[in-house]
């Protein structure tokens, strides 16, 4: 048998940016999608059921990023759909612009050249710098290059929102195109292709309480994409194989309830807003990293001079809290983030980071229970002298 996780009752999970916690309808309209077993290319009624099921999907994941169905090409995931919105447009006419905080799946997801690819940087508060982006366009125009900008709607490890719609705009006039991981933005920010001016958008069902190794790549209409996989005939030629039929509609009712959701992000705002209090009330020489910008209102990077993340994180966790070092995307291992660097976070400072994201399910207990942890570890940092007091 495989061991469940420990309850969400005994628990307090506030680490949504690695997954959220699956959606109980999710769950059940997952293990209901289990059963419609047709191949969706096949032609009689099992293939069709599953056909049917994957189209409405479709519309919802849709839906929640103002696109038109027939623009989501869904994918194993984010990583995925990141990795073919940078296949998309291979080839030696293009010069890649990549915003330095990008996560590991865009920066390393394509195949690019030191002499054609630019890190865009950003600000102490971990935002591009639009006239940095112009100038950069600017310098290569005249060589004849289309720019292939890749700019997250927000990042994962602060929250911190990119101007995403003004990028595009300076991204359009240099004839470019510009794709945006909104993999963590979905559900937490209302997004819309058409307000965005983004080609190309990446989402991920597990942050929104859909199932794991599910995504999408949302691509506007005349934009070419070059599949990665190829062979079938799968989401209009643009990525082969059998689809994840349960997974798509897991996702499409994530998704679904994603975009009724977004009329209540207040909640989980007025709550982030009461950890952060409490947290500087502990802690007043702790600094909320990405604080003064515009943020996902679930994030919180709180950063504690002196102290060791993976300190926090272990104190926390034994004390039933979950959150994360930095980003814990990939292994859970933690390094120095490359977010936090280029935002010139001071190593001393980055190194006592912790990420705090919440959720839909998220209570006032929650953050109770995280400060009451906290303010203990705090207490026993401190009197060991590693804190400064
Ligand atoms: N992009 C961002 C900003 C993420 O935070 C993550 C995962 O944490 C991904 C992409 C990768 O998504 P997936 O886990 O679906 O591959």
């Amino acid at each position: 048998m495989i061991a469940a996780a420990a309850s969400p009752l005994n628990r307090a999970y506030l680490d949504y940016n690695a997954t959220a916690p699956i959606r109980t309808e999710v769950r059940e309209a997952f293990a209901e999608a289990l059963g419609i077993f047709g191949n969706p290319s096949s032609v009689h009624e099992e293939g069709r059921a599953a056909r049917t099921a994957i189209e409405a999907a479709r519309v919802k994941v849709a839906r929640l990023v103002g696109a038109a169905p027939e623009d989501v090409i869904f994918t194993s995931g984010g990583t995925e759909a990141n990795a073919l919105a940078l296949a998309a447009q291979s080839g030696d006419a293009w010069r890649y612009y990549l915003s330095a905080i990008e996560h590991p799946s865009v920066l390393a997801g394509g195949r690019f050249y030191r002499e054609t690819t630019t890190l865009l940087p950003v600000s102490g508060d971990g935002v591009i710098d639009l006239e940095i982006l112009a100038i950069e366009l600017e310098k290569h125009h005249l060589e004849g290059w289309r720019p292939f900008v890749s700019l997250m709607a927000a990042n994962n490890e602060t929250g911190g929102i990119q101007p995403v719609a003004e990028a595009s705009e300076i991204v359009h006039d240099a004839g470019g195109l510009l794709h945006s991981d909104a993999v963590q933005a979905a559900g937490r920010m209302t997004l819309d292709m058409t307000t965005l001016g983004a080609d190309m958008l990446s989402l991920s069902a597990h942050k929104i309480g859909g199932s794991k190794g599910i995504g999408a790549l949302v691509v506007k209409p005349r934009v070419s994409v070059e599949p990665l996989l190829k062979g079938g005939g799968q989401e209009r030629r643009k990525r082969a194989g059998t689809e994840n039929v349960a997974g798509i509609v897991s996702f499409g009712v994530a998704a679904e309830l994603a975009s009724a959701d977004l009329a209540n992000t207040g909640s989980i705002g007025a709550l982030k807003a009461a950890l952060e209090e409490g947290a500087l009330a502990i802690a007043p020489e702790a600094v909320i990293l990405s604080g003064a910008a515009p943020r996902l209102v679930n994030t919180s990077c709180i950063a504690v001079p002196g102290a060791k993340a993976e300190t926090l994180v272990i104190g926390l966790d034994l004390a039933g809290v979950a959150v994360s070092a930095g980003s814990a995307c990939s292994s859970g291992k933690v390094e120095a983030s490359h977010v936090l660097r280029a935002m010139g976070v001071a190593p001393e400072l980055a190194q006592g980071a912790i990420r705090v994201s919440l959720g839909i399910g998220t209570t006032s207990d929650d953050i109770e229970r995280f400060l009451g942890a906290f303010g203990a570890l705090i207490k026993r940092l401190k009197q060991s002298r590693k804190v400064a007091a």
